[in-house]
């Protein structure tokens, strides 16, 4: 029995879902799987595992998993979980790609989606669970599509083999024909059990006109007309990333003031309250200093971003970044003009904050103080924030996209779709009738796509492929997907992977038919084995599987921990508050510039470019202990600087259980390579990038201007350049290889390494 306390049952009480129990149950009990469709905020995350483990799903060797795919939601839901049921985190646990704190005692487990794929991998029939919920599944997230299709075979197995499993699939959204009605997934469809939520009635106020530039702009007019004309009531704004996010709250706080700074915690509000006041009053008689305009080209770092999210994959390399471009100089007439009578809570909410910070949006804003949440899409549906009656919606969301052919991505802020945007519009009605303001016209709404795209179809799929030969499936095409890839982005993957040695070459036959086929359905290597237990993507795999040579292991595992968890620099483009700020991050850039110069070393080592700085880079942090004081004073990324020591130690973990022989190790104090580690360094960079190669444009090329300092690649006309942050920036190298490109202003190579030319 779960003893739940006074509160949290009457707070229980009031949630959708908690009708359906019987409803639930009783499908659970009599169907394999089961799929669920509530409205965010119904509380099917919170409160469905607990169903299943008070009707005992979690009382033999079995336990209940849930899959979320945002790291965010698989950390706050197992904490708020544990915390209804009065549980210990012992027991209902989490596990996210590095870190968790799952028990021999653990019941309940919140994982990513990515995690419990590498689980498969280890254990196809998943024994260690009685109950799988696959969370969110409206998102169509990679992960989540896949371990569908997986599970829509494991379950049966499972139950021919004498230990029941049962799947239950949970959406926020009715769109889920896509599981229902194919029958390559589940040849019986499952039933569908709709949680009807109390919705209050949202009023949807669209603008007549549809801002295209300063959008940023307009939603800070809308939110401080919001809270300066309308009754109480919590305001949650949607913008598309980090950077804007941070924009906002800063204008909202300087515009209604409440305290100086969100670093200070809950428990010194009210004495901030008026020391913010004070601060105000005297703020009010000095003149706001607006900003210069920045210049990308000319800076030494990019600014980082989370684009569409934090999504995690237990493989690939997915936690998002991007650039803001739009961080140049905020109109800031508007902030004059604000009546700061009552103050405003202002909070950010996005999935790099820090999880103490994402707490604060679920409690109840200090008395006297209106909240104002300014979110992310991780507001959309991932976590449901009390007390909003106000919604306030740019219409637009930050995605990254994959060029097919050339691999290249970049950062876009497009239109959302209508889907998302009626969820974004709902989180208003939760508690009372709401409203939501769209800034965008009813016939620009009436242009956006009904529903966003399956992720799957839009990213390159090659760590897909991969994981899914290991497991033996040889014929990805037959594979039942939710949505299939693309047939052009499988063989793509194919080739790519044959290229890497992962996988074997198709017998040549004469007829084309036959080798197009052959072409799908490659088999897997032992290299290829190797390669998929290495929680990397596969050309990073691929390097590691070489490090083995001239002792240069340690080097290509700290090097490709720094590449998978990328931007491990500090951004620094964030606009400056002030002044005094602004000459501080010019110091903070000159130092930055000199350190990595020092870790880009010299000699031999200075043509691995920009992977000696990260080598560097990591080997000084580690060297320091790897605290939050080196990193602040070196510019480098503290919670990124966390992610590469704990994927050191996996990837360490996972080279030795593949080659004990090896017998490698974590060593704090790293010395730098010599040159001859460097030669085969190169070497093996090349062998993971080898598809990833560009040449310097010749002679002929640059009579056209646009190619001066260009880069010409295999599959593009167009020339790509060195980022201004990189180490070989000025050196231009005659061969280099690069970790991506990405296109902002320009294209650029990211992760530059000078090669020999053959
Ligand atoms: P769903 O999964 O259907 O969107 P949830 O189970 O996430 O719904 O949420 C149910 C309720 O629990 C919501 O009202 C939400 O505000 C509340 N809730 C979720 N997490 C927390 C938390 N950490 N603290 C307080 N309330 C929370
Ligand atoms: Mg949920």
């Amino acid at each position: 029995p779960v003893d739940r306390s006074p509160e949290i049952q009457e707070a229980r009480l009031k949630l959708p879902v908690l009708a359906e129990e019987q409803v639930i149950m009783e499908a659970v009990r009599e169907n394999p799987c089961v799929v669920i469709c509530g409205e965010t905020g119904s509380g099917k995350t919170t409160q469905v595992p607990q169903f299943l483990y008070e009707a005992g799903y979690a009382c033999g060797s079995g336990i209940i998993g849930i899959t979320e795919p945002r790291r965010v939601a698989a950390v706050s839901m197992s904490h708020r979980v544990a915390k209804e049921m009065n549980l210990s985190t012992r027991v209902v646990s989490y596990q996210i790609r590095y870190e968790g704190n799952v028990t021999s005692d653990t019941k309940i487990k919140f994982m990513t989606d990515g995690v419990l794929l590498k689980e498969i991998q280890k254990d196809f029939l998943l024994q260690r669970y009685s109950v799988i919920i696959i969370d969110e599944a409206h998102e169509r997230s990679v992960y989540t599509d896949i371990l569908i299709g997986l599970l829509s075979r494991i379950v049966p197995l499972r139950n021919k083999k004498g230990m029941p499993m049962k799947l239950l699939v949970m959406s926020a959204t009715l769109r889920v024909e896509d599981f229902t009605d194919n029958t390559k997934l589940f040849r019986i469809p499952p039933p569908v059990i709709k949680v009807d939520a109390r919705q209050f009635p949202v009023t949807i106020h669209f603008n007549k006109r549809t801002p295209l530039e300063d959008y940023t702009g307009e939603v800070f007019q809308k939110t401080c007309k919001i809270h300066r004309m309308l009754p109480p009531g919590g305001i949650l704004v949607f913008l598309t990333g980090q950077a804007e996010v941070h924009n906002l709250c800063r204008r909202l706080r300087k515009a209604f003031p409440f305290r100086k700074s969100n670093t200070t915690t809950g428990e010194d509000e009210e004495a901030d309250t008026s020391e913010a006041m004070r601060k105000f009053k005297k703020a009010k008689q000095k003149k706001t200093v607006s900003l210069p305009r920045i210049d990308l080209d000319n800076y030494s770092a990019l600014p980082v971003d989370e684009g569409d999210e934090d999504r995690e994959a237990g493989i690939g390399d997915e936690e998002d970044e991007g650039s803001d471009l739009e961080i140049g100089d905020d109109p800031v007439n508007a902030e004059e003009k604000a009546d700061p009578s009552i103050p405003l809570y202002v909070l950010p909410l996005y999935s790099l904050l820090a999880p103490e910070q994402q707490a604060k949006v679920f409690r109840p804003p200090p008395p006297g103080t209106r909240l104002c949440v300014v979110a992310t899409n991780v507001a959309e549906t991932s976590l449901t924030i009390p007390g909003i009656k106000y919604v306030v919606d740019c219409g637009r969301v930050k995605k990254r996209f994959y060029d097919r052919v050339t691999g290249v991505s970049s950062f876009k802020v497009t239109w959302t779709s209508q889907a998302s945007a009626n969820q974004r519009a709902g989180r208003a009605g939760r508690t009372e009738p709401g409203h939501c303001y769209r800034l965008y016209s009813s016939a620009v709404f009436g242009d956006f796509s009904l529903f966003s795209e399956a992720e799957i179809t839009r990213r390159p799929v090659e760590d897909l492929v991969l994981q899914m030969k290991d497991l033996n499936i040889d014929k990805v095409v037959n594979f039942p997907f939710p949505t299939s890839p693309s047939a052009e982005a499988l063989v793509a993957s194919e080739q790519l992977l044959v290229s890497l040695g992962a996988l074997k070459e198709p017998p040549r036959t004469g007829r084309v038919k036959e080798m197009e086929r052959a072409r799908l359905s490659c088999p897997i290597t032992p290299l290829g084995r190797a390669m998929a237990s290495f929680p990397v993507a596969p050309r990073y795999a691929k390097m590691l599987a070489l490090g083995k040579q001239q002792d240069c292991l340690p080097y290509v595992i700290a090097v490709v921990a720094a590449m998978t968890v990328r931007e491990i620099f500090e951004d620094l483009d964030r606009p400056a508050g002030s002044e005094d700020e602004n000459s501080k991050l010019t110091q903070r850039r000159a130092r930055l510039t000199q350190m990595r110069r020092l870790w880009a070393g010299q000699g031999a080592s200075l043509l691995l470019g920009d992977l000696m700085v990260m080598l560097g880079a990591v080997g000084a942090c580690e060297f320091a202990g790897c605290t939050p004081k080196f990193c602040e004073e070196n510019g480098l990324r503290y919670k990124a600087m966390v992610e590469i020591r704990r994927l050191r130690g996996q990837l360490t973990n996972a080279v030795n259980a593949v080659c004990p022989e090896v017998g490698a190790f974590v060593n704090p104090k790293m010395s730098p390579p010599t040159e001859h580690q460097v030669v085969c360094l190169r070497q093996i960079v090349l062998a993971g990038l080898g598809d990833h190669l560009a040449r310097r444009a010749q002679a002929e090329d640059i009579l056209d201007p646009k190619w001066k300092n260009g880069y010409k690649t295999p599959l593009m006309d167009e020339p790509v350049f060195i980022h201004p942050t990189s180490a070989l920036f000025k050196a231009l190298p005659e061969f280099v290889v690069y970790q991506e490109i990405m296109e902002t202003t320009k294209m650029y190579m990211k992760g530059v390494s000078a090669v020999e030319a053959e």
